[in-house]
C-alpha cells in the first residue's frame, strides 16, 4: 500500500482539474431533467446559492410566524445533528430522550393533570400536530357511536371561519365535515355561542385557537368550553375541545400565565404547538400533547423497537430530522422560563409600540393592536380611497419589508387588512426603520389618483 507523503500533495493532485467559480462559463440551473453530467461542488453550490438570492430576506419579513432568527450555538447544534433520524429511537436514543424532556416540560407547561404521564410527540409542525389531535378525536367519537350501536360515518368538526388551512386539510383528507363559524362586524375569530349552535350527536370536537392568524387575537377557550357543558347538561352531548396553539401555545403561558386556556380546562383533550414559531426553531417542528392516555386511542398508536424496549410512536411521517427537535431541547434549556418570558415580552412590547405609531401615521385603523399574540392587522380607514392595503404592502417591499394585505371571509369579505408579525430579532430599532419606510411610502401612496393594485397581486397564504 502506498502512503502519500504528509508534506504534500501526491503526483496524480496536479491533474486534478479545478473548476474556478467566475472564471469559467458557469453551468445553467436545470429545470426539467437531471444535469447528465458533474460539476464540481463549488460550482453547483454557486448556481443554487446565487438563485436564492433572489428570495425575500427572512428577517424582513413580517408575514411569518416562523422563527428566522436562532444564535449561532444552535446553528451549530443543528448542524452537527443533520445526520439523525428521528424515528431510529434505537440509534439515537439520546435524542428520543430529548424529545420526551420536551414532551414532558411542554405537558407541565400546559398544565397537564399530570404531566409525569406525559402524553405527546413532535411532528414536523402544526400541521402535523393537528391531523393527529383531530385524528384522536375523530377515532374517539368513532369508538363511542359503535359502542352505542349508532352510526358513526358522518362526523363534523366546529371551528371559526379564521382557522388556519391545516384544519381544511385534515378535515379533507379524512372525510370529516367542516363547519366554519362565520365573522361578523368586529368579530374575527370564533363566537362560543355560534359554535355551540353547530354542534350535534357527529360533532368530533371543537377546534379553539389561540392565536388567529387573521389579526393575532386569542378565541375564549373558556367560555366555549363552559357553554358546552351547558349544551351536555341540555342534551347529554360530551364535546371534546383541541387547542390550536401553533402560536400562542408559547406565548400565553409566559405572558398570560393567568389565563385558562389549556388543561386547565378539563373539556381540553388535546392541544397542538409550532415549535418553529413563537417555540424559537427553525422550520420545522411541532409538539401534539394529550390530556392523558385516555384522551389517544391505544390502536393508533405503533410501537418501535428502542433499545430493546417497546417505544410508542404516533406520527405521519417515518424518518424526519432529528435536528430540530435537539435545537428545541437546547432552546427549553438556554432560556428557560424567564427566558421566554423576556423573549416573548419583547416581542408584545415591540408590537406594540409599533401598532400605535402606525395608528397614529394618518390613514390607518388597527383591527388588534398586538397585546395578545405579538401580531396586529390593521386596515385603511374607510374614507381613504386612492390607494389601496394591497398598494400599501407593495410599495413596502420596494425597500425589501415583507408584509402581507389579505381580505377577510365570510361574512367580512369587504375587509382588507395587513398584518405584521413581530418575531425574536424584530427590535425596537428594525421597528423603527420599518415605520419611517412605512411614514415615506404613504406620503407618495397619498398622491395617488386612483388604486394601483386592488387585490392582493401576488396570493398570500395564511
Ligand atoms: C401556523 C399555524 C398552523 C400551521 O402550523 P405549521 O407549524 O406551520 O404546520 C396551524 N394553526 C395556526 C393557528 C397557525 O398559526
Amino acid at each position: 500500500m502506498a502512503l502519500r507523503h504528509p508534506k504534500g500533495p501526491g503526483p496524480h493532485r496536479r491533474d486534478v482539474p479545478v473548476e474556478a467559480v467566475f472564471t469559467r462559463e458557469m453551468g445553467r440551473a436545470p429545470t426539467y431533467q437531471l444535469p447528465s453530467e458533474e460539476i464540481s461542488p463549488e460550482v453547483a453550490y454557486q448556481i443554487v446559492h446565487d438563485e436564492l438570492m433572489l428570495d425575500g430576506n427572512a428577517r424582513l419579513n413580517l408575514a411569518t410566524f416562523v422563527t428566522t432568527y436562532m444564535d449561532p450555538l444552535a446553528d451549530r447544534l443543528m448542524a452537527e445533528t443533520f445526520d439523525k433520524n428521528m424515528i431510529d429511537k434505537d440509534e439515537y436514543p439520546q435524542t428520543a430522550a430529548m424529545e420526551m424532556r420536551c414532551v414532558n416540560m411542554l405537558s407541565n407547561l400546559f398544565n397537564a393533570p399530570d404531566p409525569k404521564a406525559a402524553v405527546g410527540c413532535s411532528t414536523t409542525g402544526s400541521s402535523e400536530a393537528a391531523m393527529l389531535g383531530g385524528l384522536a378525536l375523530k377515532r374517539r367519537w368513532q369508538k363511542r357511536r359503535k359502542a352505542e350501536g349508532k352510526p358513526f360515518d358522518n362526523p363534523n368538526l366546529v371551528t371559526g371561519i379564521n382557522v388556519q388551512v391545516c384544519w381544511d386539510k385534515f378535515a379533507n383528507y379524512w372525510d370529516v365535515e367542516m363547519r366554519l363559524v362565520p365573522m361578523e362586524g368586529e368579530r374575527y375569530h370564533l363566537s362560543p355561542e355560534e359554535a355551540v349552535k353547530l354542534c350535534d350527536e357527529n360533532t368530533i370536537g371543537v377546534v379553539v385557537v389561540m392565536g388567529s392568524t387573521f389579526d393575532g387575537s386569542y378565541e375564549d377557550v373558556k367560555k366555549t368550553s363552559e357553554l358546552l357543558d351547558d349544551l351536555q347538561e341540555r342534551t347529554g352531548l360530551d364535546i371534546p375541545i383541541h387547542v390550536d396553539g401553533a402560536s400562542g401555545g408559547f406565548v400565553a403561558p409566559f405572558l398570560d400565565p393567568g389565563l385558562e386556556w389549556d388543561f386547565r380546562v378539563p373539556r381540553v383533550q388535546s392541544i397542538n404547538v409550532s415549535g418553529h414559531k413563537y417555540g424559537l426553531v427553525y422550520p420545522g417542528v411541532g409538539w401534539a400533547l394529550w390530556r392523558d392516555a385516555e384522551a389517544l386511542p391505544e390502536d393508533l398508536i405503533f410501537w418501535v423497537n428502542y433499545l430493546g424496549d417497546n417505544m410508542p410512536t404516533f406520527a405521519l411521517n417515518f424518518s424526519r430530522p432529528g435536528s430540530q427537535v435537539v435545537a428545541q431541547y437546547y432552546v427549553f434549556l438556554r432560556l428557560g422560563v424567564e427566558g421566554y418570558e423576556r423573549v416573548q415580552g419583547y416581542a408584545r412590547k415591540v408590537a406594540m409600540y409599533t401598532s400605535a405609531a402606525i395608528a397614529k401615521m394618518g390613514p390607518f385603523e388597527l383591527l388588534t393592536k398586538g397585546d395578545e399574540l405579538p401580531v396586529f392587522a390593521f386596515k385603511l380607514k374607510d374614507d381613504v380611497e386612492n390607494f389601496t392595503v394591497f398598494d400599501v404592502s407593495a410599495a413596502l417591499r420596494e425597500r425589501g419589508w415583507q408584509v402581507p394585505a389579505y381580505t377577510f371571509p365570510k361574512n367580512r369579505e369587504d375587509l382588507a387588512a395587513l398584518r405584521i408579525v413581530v418575531r425574536r430579532g424584530f427590535t425596537l430599532d428594525v421597528a423603527d426603520m420599518l415605520l419611517d419606510d412605512l411614514r415615506k411610502k404613504v406620503r407618495i401612496l397619498e398622491k395617488l389618483k386612483a388604486p394601483v393594485y386592488d387585490r392582493d397581486p401576488g396570493g398570500f397564504h395564511h
